[in-house]
């Protein structure tokens, strides 16, 4: 164990940057990687208010953090395709590589697998951690680490299109601009979507997901989104709907929205039990596919954020250095809708 400095949750409602033993001893198929760049995620945030999600529970003093880049200082045995001074990104989860799932390719939904800032697994927020190599992503010149925190989320993002099975010129249809939402968004026009109509309540959210070409906007304050993607697809409907807003109300009409044959992708976790309309499913012969964060995506991810396909410089919306990582959470918690991503920068 070495003592650090890190960001730790103490308790519900308690954060505190103090000293902490980690392990950060390098063993084979390991890297160190000196953190640069940690993301504030919507996960770390409700930990703090809430101190669980679902069935994980915050029981010990955890350290936060989970959407990283940094450079790495030392490789362990066995590993080639990693050196010193590379700069890369992590994914934060660490599957057991011979369990069942993930030898049916599906190490993320590995019952397994351990996950930065998921209690009791300790996160990122700290200027050092040790990783496994093959779970560690080297960042072309051309991406920064502020790009490189965006992997994840942006993965998650990737993973949906991946299973959306989106054909080029698809119209797409997202509910919740969010910061996944918007990651989702992009990912889908990257995919091959010529439209995405990107649906919310908060006007701020709106702009700045239409601030990128192929994003029709649609406030549904003002305007009923049945009507909407009537009046945009000519009675059709979208061939897919990502569902990320979370809310119960978006479940009551969501087999309105597609077309026959079309499909819906379940991003958001809906926060209360939810119905869906079965026989309007069945009618339309819909297909529904659902996301838990994701696998094989950073590879892709990072090659379009390289080629410039995507963009995602624009959503982070401010950067705060370690010392203020408190402030960080406390602006996270007020949930400013022109608010996508807070950075949190490690190292200078
Ligand atoms: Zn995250």
């Amino acid at each position: 164990m070495t003592k650090v400095r890190a960001l730790v949750l103490e308790r519900q409602h308690e954060l505190a940057l103090r000293d902490i033993d980690l392990p950060l001893e390098v063993g084979p198929g390991m890297v160190k990687i000196a953190i640069h760049t940690v993301g504030v995620c919507g996960s770390d945030v409700h930990y703090y208010t809430h101190g669980r999600i679902g069935p994980f529970v915050v029981n010990a003093p955890m350290v936060l953090g989970h959407e990283a880049a940094g450079t790495v200082t030392q490789v362990g045995e066995g590993v080639t395709h990693l050196k010193v001074g590379d700069r890369v990104c992590m994914e934060p989860g660490i599957p057991d590589p011979n369990s069942r799932a993930s030898r049916l390719g599906m190490y993320n939904v590995d019952p397994a697998v351990s996950f930065w800032a998921t209690p009791p697994v300790h996160g990122v927020l700290t200027p050092e951690v040790v990783h496994p190599a093959n779970y560690t992503f080297k960042l072309p010149d051309n991406v920064s680490f502020a790009e490189g925190a965006m992997v994840e989320p942006f993965a998650v993002g990737m993973q949906a299109a991946s299973k959306a099975k989106i054909v080029p010129g698809d119209t797409a249809l997202v509910l919740g601009a969010g910061p996944i939402g918007t990651m989702v968004a992009l990912a889908a026009l990257a995919g091959g979507c010529a439209r995405v109509i990107v649906a919310d309540l908060a006007q701020p959210k709106l702009d700045i997901a239409a601030q990128y070409q192929g994003v029709i906007p649609v406030n549904i304050r003002e305007k009923n989104i049945v009507e909407e993607v009537g009046r945009l697809t000519e009675g059709w409907g979208v061939d897919i709907v990502f569902e990320c807003s979370g809310s119960p109300h978006a479940w009551k009409t969501i087999t309105d929205l597609p077309r026959p044959g079309g499909a819906i992708v379940i991003v958001g976790l809906p926060v209360e039990p939810t119905t869906l309309d079965i026989a309007g499913l069945s009618v339309k012969e819909l297909r529904i596919e659902s996301v838990f964060r994701y696998a094989h995506q950073y590879d892709r991810a990072i090659a379009l954020i390289a080629s410039g396909k995507v963009d995602l410089k624009p959503l982070i919306s401010e950067t705060f250095a370690f010392e203020d990582s408190r402030k960080a959470f406390d602006r996270a918690v007020e949930a400013r809708p022109t608010d996508v991503k807070l950075q949190i920068r490690v190292a200078e």
